[in-house]
């Protein structure tokens, strides 16, 4: 091994792992479950904020593990709805975006799970120049709570639609469920998470085991293997029929309801013989399908359907009775569209 060490993150630490890294600096317990608090109820930002706890201390924890949170280095608000996207700077140079988009229900932050994407799919931006690494668990915190900050107001969602592909990063992932949703920190509620995955079999199999009540989202977007292999690499893995057996393994573990997720593309996958197969393989399923007219990104020449067209397709679908949406596009103005985020060059 050469080259520096790096330093373990102080935001991806569960209480009980503060605990007891104080017991082995030396220091009570009890300032574990002080600082946990200051990073995830107060979230604090720098260590200097952490006023009960003394200077000594504080020195410590700045000396001994990485205490910087990601930065807000851009920050774009839509004019159309006002949905803001973040580009940020970790603290290694690497640059990832999030965006923050108002419902009726509240405040929704979509956040990124790595810096980059190595799922190829052929319609998204943020694969387009490969993986840099997965984000830590305390990473992804500091979306969620830079993002809180800026917009003054609570988060009530959360969803992993970003950057990157969460189940190819699943141990931070988990532990990024473990720490949202702890009650001594933020609290979240996991029923208000929401995962995507463009279709990884082991880890969905996986995360069913774990039996946590957050919503998964399958990126679905074609209804035969020869199709799908066109749109996403993942295809050639795992076959269709694989890829909901462990969604439905998903669906009888938690009890949650399966969301399907059918990027519409112009001439590819649109057809009214298209929803009459994807409703064929969905029927019987206690799912939701949310239809996305692509959004376009310059590097490929995707174009989504008529409005009309997308209409539809969401009425087939219905008469096979599968419940649809159509996506609404939120921050096109900013490219923050879903697939319009892309991976940030090193600053
Ligand atoms: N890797 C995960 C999560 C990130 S993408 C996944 O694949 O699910 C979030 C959603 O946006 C996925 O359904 C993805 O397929 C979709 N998406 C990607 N690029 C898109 C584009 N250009 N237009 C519409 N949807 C897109």
């Amino acid at each position: 091994m050469s080259g520096e060490q790096t330093k373990t993150d102080l935001r991806s630490l569960t209480c009980e792992e503060l605990r007891e890294e104080m017991l082995r600096m030396g220091e009570s317990a009890f300032r574990g479950g002080q600082i946990f608090e200051w990073l995830h109820k107060k979230q604090a930002r720098t260590t200097d904020e952490m006023t009960s706890l003394p200077l000594a201390l504080r020195q410590k924890l700045k000396e001994n593990y990485e205490t910087a949170a990601p930065e807000i280095a851009e920050r774009y608000v839509s004019a159309l709805d006002g949905t803001r996207k973040y580009v940020f700077s970790l603290a290694d140079g690497n640059r990832i975006e999030s965006v923050l988009m108002r419902y009726e229900y509240g405040l929704s932050v979509c956040i990124s799970s790595q810096v980059g994407c190595r799922m190829g799919c052929r319609f998204c931006a943020s694969t387009l120049d490969g993986l840099a690494r997965g984000l830590s668990a305390g990473e992804m915190l500091g979306e969620v709570y830079a993002v809180a900050r800026d917009a003054g107001e609570r988060i009530s969602h959360i969803v992993i639609m970003g950057t990157g592909e969460p189940l190819d990063n699943y141990d931070a992932l988990i532990r990024f469920l473990d720490l949202v949703t702890d009650p001594r920190g933020m609290g979240l509620s996991e029923r208000n998470i929401t995962v995507s995955t463009c279709g990884l079999v082991p880890q969905i199999r996986k995360l069913a085991a774990e039996k946590r009540q957050i919503t998964l989202a399958l990126s679905l977007h074609a209804a035969t293997d020869e199709a799908r292999r066109e749109l996403m690499p993942v295809a050639r893995r795992y076959t269709i029929a694989e890829t909901l057996a462990a969604c439905e393994e998903y669906f009888r573990a938690t009890g949650r309801r399966m969301s399907y997720e059918y990027s519409l593309v112009r001439g590819v996958n649109d057809r009214e013989d298209d929803a009459r197969q994807l409703a064929g393989l969905l029927k019987g399923r206690n799912c939701h399908v949310n239809l996305i007219p692509v959004n376009p990104i310059a590097e490929r020449d995707f174009r989504a359907p008529e409005a009309a067209r997308a209409a539809a397709f969401k009425k087939s679908l219905e008469k096979y009775g599968i419940n649809a949406t159509i996506r609404r596009k939120m921050g096109a103005d900013i490219d923050s569209a879903c697939g319009q985020l892309r991976r940030g060059r090193r600053v």
